[in-house]
């Protein structure tokens, strides 16, 4: 059958050729498990090995992790990155101590209601610490799945993963469970790499939907481009007889957070009323072509008003509004510094 292949393919390899020596592989008790794939999360295993062995210096056990000081378990876990694992990892461990006396609970359902523990953490945890059947689906073997099952989709995708989260369901064994957990991650992490997998000494090759039908480098599909919303404003760029520009420093948080710039308005209607709340009604107004700039989570479209008013905004001393010359070292953003270089370059274009 081809379940029993899969298994006994993957599970000889694992003997001849899988990794059975990493620190936590020795004596994989719930604990060490769940320290390891925590850490092996976004990180290489030999980056992990050094932190590994500090961790468990330090932290032997549960108990002792959950008493620890979070400045000392986040000094521990420094070098790592993405803290919010290290500060989970201590929460979790409280939160043990607090409704499982202090072990791990072996049940999926109690495992995932711990902070930072996903399904396939779970699984992970359920079948190399307690020897309880349980399937996995990190990264590594979504990869594996969508390829030996020809399960096209971004696994991303709430169907998709479904589908991964059922096949991964059915090729699990009920027996060696870890060695099998460990066996398919490492097929993921050694053989079945994204760029270069190494098909001819894949063990599963046979029934592998990808290897027969050439298809490993669409497989798994790529997660769609994201489109980038784009935000559009009004720039309002006033200058006096001398040349200083209206300026306004932004709120402290949010994009350009605390730099100085030109008021900015949703629309024109709120730019002229605005020049109007301020005892001039605009007369010279001039549209300038629209810029971009791209920030990492959208674009901004600004369209640029230049113009003087004949009542010129009054500023008290020590407020968030000024006159300024934009030649100073006033501290702009780039795009505004720009735009006034321009404006000031080009006074005929721009009045
Ligand atoms: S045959 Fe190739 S694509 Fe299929 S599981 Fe093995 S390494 Fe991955």
């Amino acid at each position: 059958m081809t379940v029993e292949r899969f298994q006994q393919g993957l599970l000889d390899w694992f003997d001849r050729a899988g990794r059975k020596h990493l620190p936590w592989q020795q004596q994989p008790t719930p604990y060490r498990v769940w320290i390891s794939e925590i850490m092996l999360q976004q990180t290489q295993v030999t980056t992990v090995i050094p932190y590994f062995q500090r961790f468990m210096a330090d932290f032997p056990d549960l108990e002792q992790l959950a008493a620890a000081d979070t400045s000392a378990v986040l000094q521990r876990w420094a070098g790592l990155g993405y803290y919010a694992r290290g500060r989970n990892l201590h929460r979790a461990a409280q939160l043990t101590l607090e409704r499982h006396g202090g072990e791990l609970p072996p049940r999926l359902a109690d495992l995932i209601e711990l902070p930072g523990i996903g399904r396939s953490t779970a699984g992970a945890i359920l079948s190399m610490g307690f020897g309880i059947r349980a399937p996995i689906l990190d990264g590594n073997v979504k990869r594996v799945l969508a390829r030996y099952g020809g399960i096209e989709g971004w696994p991303g995708q709430g169907a998709v993963l479904n589908r991964l989260w059922g096949l991964a369901d059915a090729l699990t064994p009920d027996h060696r469970v870890g060695a099998y957990a460990q066996a398919i991650m490492d097929l993921g992490a050694t053989l079945c790499t994204a760029r270069k997998p190494d098909c001819p000494a894949c063990p599963i090759r046979q029934d592998c939907h990808a290897y027969r039908t050439d298809s490993t480098a669409r497989l798994p599909t790529p997660r769609p481009p994201k489109s980038v919303p784009v935000k559009t404003c009004y720039l309002l760029a006033l200058r006096d007889r001398s040349g200083f520009v209206y300026l306004q420093r932004r709120p402290p948080t949010g994009i350009w957070g605390g730099l100085w710039s030109l008021p900015e308005f949703a629309d024109r209607d709120q730019l002229e009323l605005w020049c109007r709340s301020r005892g001039s009604a605009p007369t010279n107004l001039e549209t300038l072509p629209p810029g971009r700039h791209t920030f990492s989570h959208f674009i901004l479209e600004y369209i640029p008003i230049t113009g003087q008013i004949t009542t010129v905004p009054r500023v008290e001393e020590g407020s968030d509004t000024d006159w300024r010359d934009p030649d100073t070292d006033t501290a702009l953003p780039t795009p505004i510094r720009r735009l006034l270089q321009r404006i000031n370059s080009n006074p005929q274009e721009y009045p």
